[in-house]
């Protein structure tokens, strides 16, 4: 088969475009193959009677002067064309007992609002959270190791050989009993309780969190659109509306994809931004690839999905002192993720609830805004019968935070498991593709290269993580990947 193209990218998530943009930049000629009728995978928005919702994604890290994010659009010299607002409010806590305010930005304020409302365990949060500045800084340094700091590992790196298999539940008992400062510590967005959380994701996530939060202006669309526009600035080329159905292999290496139309396109490299079930399963064929690597594949587990509430209301949200970001926790984790496990939607759930237009005001017309709440999801649940049922329940929660929310609906519309799967073919609509438990998180977890000579993985199923710095990222490590093995 001719070769068309230098490198083919099956999805345009996050993951995938900045995988294709790097690429293109580096003059490779790249085609981005997408299913869906936008870019961005979960990166994307919608327009409604003059309201605009983000369809899952509500923040970005890393979009500060020299954060991750940032020097991707410099790279891609598309800086010019976004406007990252900087959220500055702090996270809005509602709990049980009480309702806690806390900063984000500033880890000493962080630490200092712990310690206010948790008087009595004053002395055991400091101890606790240097344990993760600990942890998180020898994941940093292990980003870049000297071959000295290789060899004497153990010594360099105590931390990481301490607490290497160790959930977050394991280090919340040692130090710390309040039920409730335990549930705040584990808030993160990663559908699991702190008895499956890898303790070295949170150590990232609690503190790296002060290079602060950001929404781009105009919408997540926008978003993915700029790097569109990356991506064309260097002749790289995006087909939407169109699934790829097969990846060629030839001599146990890629040689070109098959598309759903019948039409064969010939390629040297292939990126998968897709699952590992549909990479290997359906696109390459297990009989392709050797049975140990397969049966790693088939025991990794993907995060729950989320039920999504995008709601327009004429409520004054900012009067009422709602923070961008919201959280309502229920009072047992544990609980609610057994429920969760059993296809059931718990009593009580975690809520997110997200309101962009208090920083975005061309999201909403004047006097209104939007919000969304996002709550963890079974995917095997009956939907099609329950959904507006499972909508009022959490309504009536959200209101602990938004009080007299249902009465002041203008528009509402909801996205269940089944419509994340729809839009986006992640794998039983996971949220966040792999779990980060301590077996699938760090090294532990499935890498960019693949047993196929000339296929690679990017996105929320490969390292390092979730999120879009995590996606970014791992466009990152699969353009190094390709161009690594274009020059040996
Ligand atoms: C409700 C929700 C809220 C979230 N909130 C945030 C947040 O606020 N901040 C944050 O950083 N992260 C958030 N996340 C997580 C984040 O959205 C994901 O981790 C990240 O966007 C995943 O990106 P990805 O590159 O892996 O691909 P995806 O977004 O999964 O996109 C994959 C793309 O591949 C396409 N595709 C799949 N198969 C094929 C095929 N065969 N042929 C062609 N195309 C194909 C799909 O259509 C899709 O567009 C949230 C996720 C959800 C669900």
């Amino acid at each position: 088969m001719k070769e068309e193209y230098d490198v083919i990218v099956i999805g345009a998530g996050i993951g995938g475009l900045t995988c294709g943009s790097l690429l293109a930049k580096e003059g490779l000629k790249v085609l981005i193959v997408e299913q869906g009728s936008k870019p961005g995978g979960y990166a994307t928005s919608y327009k409604k009677d003059g309201f605009v919702f983000d369809s899952c994604i509500h923040f970005v890290g890393g979009c500060g002067e020299g954060g991750m994010v940032r020097r991707l659009f410099t790279k891609l010299e598309i800086e010019e064309e976004i406007e990252f607002i900087e959220i500055a409010s702090p996270v809005g806590i509602t709990l049980n007992t009480r309702r806690v305010f806390l900063p984000i930005k500033d880890f000493p304020g962080f630490k200092k609002t712990l310690r206010k409302f948790f008087p009595e365990e004053t002395t055991q949060i400091p101890k606790y959270l240097q344990i993760l500045q600990k942890i998180a800084k020898e994941i940093l340094d292990l980003a870049s190791p000297s071959f000295l700091k290789l060899l004497f590992f153990p010594i360099t790196y105590p931390h990481l050989v301490r607490y290497r298999k160790s959930t977050l539940k394991d280090l919340l008992d040692k130090y710390l009993t309040d039920p409730e400062l335990k549930n705040i510590l584990s808030c993160a967005p990663t559908t699991l309780p702190p008895s499956r959380i890898s303790l070295f994701f949170m150590a990232m996530v609690t503190t790296q969190g002060h290079e602060a939060f950001y929404y781009p202006k105009g919408g997540i669309q926008h978003f993915s659109d700029t790097l569109v526009k990356g991506l064309r600035k260097y002749k790289g080329e995006l087909l939407l509306d169109t699934l790829v159905s097969k990846i060629l292999v030839e001599k146990k290496g890629v040689c070109g994809v098959g598309l759903a139309s019948g039409r064969r396109i010939g390629t040297k490299y292939v990126v998968s931004n897709t699952t590992l079930e549909q990479t290997f399963n359906k696109l390459v064929g297990s009989e392709n690839l050797p049975d140990k690597y397969m049966r790693r594949i088939k025991n990794q587990k993907v995060s729950l999905s989320g039920f999504i509430l995008h709601i327009a209301t004429d409520l004054d949200l900012k009067s009422l002192g709602l923070s961008f970001t919201n959280a309502i926790l229920p009072s047992d984790l544990e609980k609610e993720f057994e429920a969760l496990n059993n296809n059931q939607m718990p009593d009580e759930s975690s809520l997110i609830i997200s309101v962009p237009s208090l920083v975005d005001t061309t999201l909403a017309p004047q006097g209104k805004y939007i919000l969304s709440i996002v709550v963890p999801a079974p995917y095997s649940y009956d939907w099609q019968n329950k959904k507006e049922e499972v909508a009022r329940r959490i309504i009536k929660q959200a209101e602990k935070a938004i009080p007299n929310l249902s009465t002041h609906i203008i528009y509402q519309d909801i996205s269940t498991p089944l419509t994340l799967e729809k839009y986006t073919l992640n794998t039983k609509g996971a949220m966040y593709g792999l779990q980060v438990t301590p077996e699938q998180f760090g090294i532990n977890r499935i890498s960019q290269k693949t047993p196929i000579k000339g296929l690679y993985l990017v996105g929320h199923y490969t390292r390092p993580a979730h999120g879009v710095p995590g996606v970014a990222m791992s466009g990152q490590f699969a353009a190094q990947a390709v161009l690594h093995s274009r020059e040996s």
